[in-house]
């Protein structure tokens, strides 16, 4: 084959109706339906194939499992049936987009991917303290996930830092497995919402640290967590407290890093969109956690994926 027929073949491959950034319940979502509407998707999969649901146990509350269901188990599912219909799946982080003229451009592992329409779906990552004891440690003692890592610290003494829904919800899970857990919280009243708050308060096995930040993470590699150093943001007081392990339970930040300055964002970098999923570019749409600070749902993430895939195929024929 000439090498310029050789070219354009491999330049044909890449091209793509739409491209799906992000396969957790929105980017899935998106690609079930968009393959059902003949555009043969690519969906780029992320650091993390299936997103966060792959990092929780039991889900009881997404419709259609009266039983529940395990966090992966439907995100292998959600994955099958966009497979089904003819998704083509790529696992790799986006390291570039050029969304400044059509067809769009993505790059994956240094490979440029040509896409008439975009869906960014690609979620949003716990947030961390940025303190550097906690990078080295994490996975060693340090965690951003009880439901994962709960099971590790039986009958141990663990610290959460945060005073949100999340950080109460990983606290009384933990209480299944540690023998105490205490909650560290800048401030001297949670964000969490008064029920799960009342609930904390009454678990004889969940204490409370108020005012006070984790300033260092003490221990190594080899011997996981000791301790923590512990700053009192009133007193200014410092000391030093044995625990097995720490989790971080602050929050999350969208993943939207690779996206600044291509679509519009708010000032703590989630997507904005209008009519729709549309966001600032004309044909790039997004969905999911990317957008939403409120909801954060498996079944919202997974609508508004929906919602993407029918402004995309709308815009495709328009
Ligand atoms: P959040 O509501 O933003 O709470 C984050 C917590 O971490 C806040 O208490 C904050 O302190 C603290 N924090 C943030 N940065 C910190 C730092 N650098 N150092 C120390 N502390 C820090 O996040 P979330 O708890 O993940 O909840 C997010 C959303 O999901 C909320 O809308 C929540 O209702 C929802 N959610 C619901 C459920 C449920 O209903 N089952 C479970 C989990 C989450 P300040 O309070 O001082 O800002």
């Amino acid at each position: 084959m000439p090498l310029s027929l050789a070219l354009k073949k491999i330049m044909e491959e890449k091209s793509y109706k739409v491209s799906i950034i992000g396969s957790g319940p929105a980017g899935l979502t998106a690609a079930i339906y968009t393959a059902r509407a003949d555009l043969n998707p690519l969906l780029i999969e992320g650091n993390q194939p299936g997103g966060q649901l792959t990092i929780t146990t039991e889900v009881e509350n997404y419709p259609g499992f009266s039983k529940g269901i395990i966090g992966p188990q439907l995100m292998a599912e959600m994955r099958e049936q966009a497979e089904r219909f003819g998704t083509k799946f790529i696992s790799g982080e986006v390291e570039n987009v050029d969304f400044s003229s059509r067809p769009f451009s993505i790059t994956v592992n240094e490979e440029v991917y040509k896409a008439d329409s975009v869906i960014i779906a690609s979620g949003a990552s716990a947030r961390l303290l940025g303190i550097e004891s906690e990078k080295r440690l994490m996975g060693y003692g340090v965690s951003a996930c009880a439901t994962c890592d709960g099971f590790f610290y039986k009958g141990k003494e663990v610290l959460v830092a945060g005073g949100g829904d999340s950080a109460i919800e990983e606290s009384t899970f933990l209480t299944k497995f540690a023998s105490k857990v205490t909650v560290i919280h800048r401030r001297d009243k949670l964000r969490a919402s008064k029920i799960m708050q009342e609930k904390a308060f009454k678990n004889e096995k969940i204490d409370f640290l108020w005012d006070s930040v984790i300033e260092e993470i003490l221990g190594d590699k080899e011997s996981g967590v000791s301790g923590v150093r512990i700053k009192n943001v009133k007193t200014n007081e410092v000391y030093e407290k044995k625990y097995d392990g720490v989790f971080m339970a602050i929050g999350h930040s969208p993943n939207t890093k690779v996206f600044k300055d291509k679509v519009e964002m708010d000032v703590k970098g989630y997507i904005l969109t209008r009519n729709g999923t549309q966001t600032s570019v004309e044909g790039v749409f997004a969905a999911g956690d990317v957008v939403d600070k409120v909801y954060r749902q498996a079944i919202t993430a997974a609508g508004t994926g929906c919602m993407a895939a029918l402004d995309a195929e709308k815009f495709l024929e328009d």
